[in-house]
């Protein structure tokens, strides 16, 4: 609290990190939230999700208490127990399970984890707890694909370079759509402003999607491409650079494999790749100009890149570009974001990046990033034998709705011996739990985005703490006594050992690391030091003391501490991003890698979709500013206005069909169907039909009032979980092949 009336906290609700200012009544309840003014970062930018925060906490709907099923799977029969019932429950059935193989039970981590510092630092240790290689997350529907390529170029899944938004003088953008999303694996409040910014001192911003959305039209150029051929577009893009000479000399020490690049580019000629993107060579060679014209310019692709079946070779061939025109690592080009936890690496190269260290049981799927494809998932449970998963740990997230093949999932859960769901909401996916252990609101939490600031195109550190205590656990302590459970101890007894063991190999991290603060430092010392008194963020503490930015507990006079940040309530500014070539690549080679052999690997498979044939129609997604996933559908004020489920066509394509606007279509494809209304549209290209995600609140069972009032239908009852990038093992949630007819 600032002052008896404002409280000012980070949203937690996307990547944009806004500030927001709480203004309570004389109850505490909240009365209104505005943009902080005052916020380092986002001065004062707020978009309507920022300023509902508080209904999520308010929301007659949110558990309160643990549920236990007392009826059939998918019915709402479910009575509340107490905390230590349910947890005593869910050692027993758990236990049963990792006592005959670690295997049978499976975990699914929901895109919420990564909002907040809480469960980034207790996800990873639960999962340890657990002992299972069935990992499943929201990755594999979303990023992965630049996890992966960074890994295998820079060395590090978490190296993501991101567009230097506020100095650059020519943005690329593909397959992203940051005026709804408000941003993604790209940190930066006000989008909006940034973007009016560039054309402002004289840049230019090029949209290139299969849709005119809100970002193409307030950008200078618009281009349609068929959706799933950004990967050709890009290395038809790197192959002109190549020929008109690349501009690596300030970086070419530092690269390897850049002799191969013109190899590896050429089958991408112009001609070819203007037939199967459907963009004219003459579009394509101007773009490939102006990108090397420009002072500075940078590519910047996104989920509609990523959820291809060439989402890892998209991401790969965005940042070969960025260091073929010289914009990698250099202002106003594409950069590393320098995190306050994290500390500067002292010299470059380390062990490098693999996938595919495990493959899944029953389709063979690498792995990537611990983790296994999360649209195998249904498969893993569904199909017999030896090393079948059996239980099921959710975490946030609702994979029914975001899930391909959603009918399919449903039926899996369904399946199973046992599922317990750390959720707030008894929802589409929940309401397949046998229990449910509901966290507290996000307003009963401190806050620290440690994942967005990584991705951040500023340097940025902002705590917040709790505006309300909470009578339950929240979800560290929920995770620490279900990993209790896993390893074999009693969950209702005293949590202090668990949370003992994450911070004590924080701090053995954080005294051994070379270019830590803390390095050398006596483990006892660190710990005594120690100003925060919650678990998480004693873990955060160490973790920003030791960061490059720290004081080093004490070494580092004026360095950052949390107490610190605890008294700048709006934030501190660390600074623009900073070149940081050669030190923070950790390949083995200590270069970066712009030919990785899994990459060269995978390329003819690129060169061979060019002379594919294509389906008539195909269905992409789309973002919506008041639509978050599913998570803001059981918020009134957003939901409420026009339907905002609706099927978007382009007018020769209705036409065609002998559609009209309103009139309900039934889309069919490999896996399933869906009917929804249509809005008729010329901003979509023709042969694409696109629908939102996050939608088909229709399914019984659930307690989410408003959202069953505004339903919409689920877009994953037509994706299709075999359509798979084989590199990230990310899903193809957009270029799925449909057929149309009049419902
Ligand atoms: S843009 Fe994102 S972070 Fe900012 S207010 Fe909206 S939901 Fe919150």
């Amino acid at each position: 609290m600032t002052d008896r009336e404002t409280h000012i906290r980070t949203c937690p609700l996307c990547e944009a990190t806004c500030g927001l200012e709480l203004t309570l009544n004389e109850d505490r309840s909240v009365k209104v939230i505005r943009g902080d003014r005052a916020d380092v970062f986002s001065k004062g930018f707020v978009c309507p999700k920022g300023t509902t925060l508080h209904r999520l906490h308010e929301d007659p709907d949110r558990l309160r208490k643990p549920l236990v099923r007392t009826g059939e799977r998918g019915e709402d029969s479910f009575e509340e127990v107490e905390w230590a019932d349910a947890f005593s429950l869910v050692a027993e059935r758990l236990g049963t399970h990792l006592g005959q193989d670690r295997n049978s039970v499976a975990v699914y981590l929901g895109n919420p984890n990564a909002h907040g510092h809480h469960n980034v630092i207790y996800g990873r240790p639960f999962i340890k707890a657990l002992g299972t290689r069935n990992v499943f997350s929201a990755s594999t529907v979303d990023q992965m694909p630049k996890h992966v390529s960074s890994g295998l170029m820079f060395g590090s899944p978490l190296a993501i370079p991101v567009p230097d938004l506020d100095r650059t003088d020519h943005l690329l953008i593909l397959g992203a759509n940051p005026l709804e999303s408000n941003g993604s694996l790209c940190t930066a409040p006000d989008f909006p402003g940034r973007l009016q910014a560039i054309l402002d001192r004289g840049g230019k911003v090029v949209v290139v999607d299969p849709r005119r959305t809100k970002t193409a039209r307030a950008a200078s150029e618009h281009v349609f491409i068929r959706p799933g051929t950004d990967a050709m577009l890009l290395l038809a893009l790197a192959r002109l650079v190549v020929q008109r000479g690349p501009r690596t000399e300030a970086i070419q020490q530092y690269t390897e494999g850049l002799d191969g690049v013109a190899a590896a580019v050429d089958p991408f000629t112009v001609d070819r790749v203007a037939a199967v993107t459907r963009i004219d060579s003459e579009v394509i060679v101007r773009m490939a100009e102006e990108l090397m014209a420009a002072p500075t310019s940078v590519v910047y692709s996104r989920i509609g890149t990523h959820t291809t079946q060439f989402g890892t070779l998209a991401a790969w061939a965005t940042d070969l570009l960025n260091v073929l025109t010289g914009n990698l690592d250099r202002p106003g080009g594409a950069m590393w974001p320098a995190p306050a936890h994290t500390p500067r690496r002292p010299s470059p190269g380390g062990r490098g990046y693999t996938v595919g260290r495990w493959h899944s049981r029953v389709g063979s799927h690498a792995e990537a990033n611990g983790e296994l494809p999360v649209a195998a998932m249904a498969e893993e449970i569904l199909t017999p034998g030896e090393g079948q998963v059996r239980a099921l740990v959710t975490i946030g997230g609702n994979p029914v709705l975001s899930i391909p093949d959603a009918a399919n999932l449903a039926e899996a859960l369904d399946d199973l011996d046992f599922m317990v769901s750390i959720d707030p909401s008894l929802n589409e996916t929940t309401r397949h739990a046998d229990v449910i252990l509901p966290p507290p609101s996000q307003l009963e939490r401190s806050h620290f985005d440690l994942a967005f600031y990584a991705l951040s195109v500023r340097n940025i550190a902002n705590w917040s703490p709790p505006l309300y205590d909470s009578e339950s656990p929240d979800e560290v302590e929920i995770l620490a006594r279900l990993a209790m459970a896993a390893m074999g101890m009693d969950p209702n007894s005293d949590p202090a050992p668990a949370h003992d063991l994450v911070l004590d190999t924080l701090i053995g991290q954080a005294v051994a690391r070379e270019g830590s603060l803390a390095h050398g430092l006596d483990p006892a010392d660190v710990r005594a030091a120690l100003w925060a008194t919650h678990p998480a963020d004693r873990a955060l503490e160490v973790m920003l003391r030791s960061g490059r930015y720290g004081d080093g507990f004490g070494t580092v006079p004026g360095g950052l501490t949390l107490e610190k940040l605890a008294d700048e309530p709006h934030g501190i500014d660390l600074g623009a991003l900073e070149p940081q070539l050669p030190d923070m690549l950790s390949t083995a080679s200590g270069r970066v890698e712009l030919l990785p052999e899994v990459i060269l690997a995978d390329l003819p498979r690129l060169v061979e979709a060019m002379s594919a044939d294509r389906p008539e129609t195909v269905l992409v997604g789309r973002r919506d500013l008041r639509s978050n996933n599913s998570w803001m559908h059981n918020v009134e004020v957003l939901v409420k206005g026009r339907e905002r489920c609706v099927v978007w066509m382009n007018p020769a394509d209705a036409e065609r069909h002998g559609i009209s606007d309103g009139q309900q279509v039934r889309m069919t494809s490999r896996v399933g169907t869906v009917t929804a209304p249509v809005t008729i549209t010329a901003d979509i290209a023709p042969g694409v039909v696109s629908l939102p995600h996050g939608w088909g609140h229709d399914l019984p069972g659930t307690r989410m009032s408003v959202a069953a009032g505004r339903p919409g239908v689920n877009t994953n009852l037509l994706t299709d979980a075999a359509q798979l990038d084989p590199l990230s093992g990310n899903a193809t949630l957009n270029g799925i092949p449909v057929t149309l007819e009049r419902a």
